[in-house]
């Protein structure tokens, strides 16, 4: 595990006056271990090996206090799933609607899209928050 990642995201907690509990540690060390795209479920069992009583309610209130203070971002891949990850630096998704596979892409691909729409419609596009649906190329040859 990245250890100074973990500690600084508990600094940041406690910088902004929040208690440090077993369950806030238990979600930081599932983010930092696990550098992907997380939904709220996913990062409950995973926490749960290191706090096992901890409820989904309870990992929900933490990724969402942990996301007003800038330190994870969440994004929407799917129908319904929301996923989680630490903040870092801007990326897009692509999602399979067909069999759900994200594929993670580098922001500069949307440098132009998003020129165009500033311009046009004095729009700023968010890159990160909705990935762009589609069929992967494994889904498109069967
Ligand atoms: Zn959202
Ligand atoms: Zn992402
Ligand atoms: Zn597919």
């Amino acid at each position: 595990m990245d250890r100074d990642r973990f500690e600084d995201i508990l600094s940041a907690l406690r910088a902004d006056g929040k208690r440090v509990t077993v369950a806030k540690r238990a979600v930081a060390r599932v983010l930092v271990e696990q550098s992907d795209h997380l939904s709220a479920e996913e990062v409950t069992k995973a926490a749960q090996r290191y706090a096992a009583d901890l409820s989904p309610s309870t990992v929900y209130r933490i990724l969402e206090e942990m996301e007003r203070l800038d330190l994870v971002v969440h994004a929407h891949v799917g129908h319904a799933a929301t996923v989680y990850h630490l903040a870092g630096a801007v990326h897009g998704h692509l999602v399979c609607t067909n069999c759900g596979v994200t594929i993670e892409i580098p922001s500069r691909h949307f440098d132009a899209l998003s020129a165009d729409l500033l311009k046009s419609y004095d729009f700023r596009l968010d890159r990160h928050h909705v990935a762009i649906a589609g069929l992967c190329a494994r889904c498109r040859e069967s």
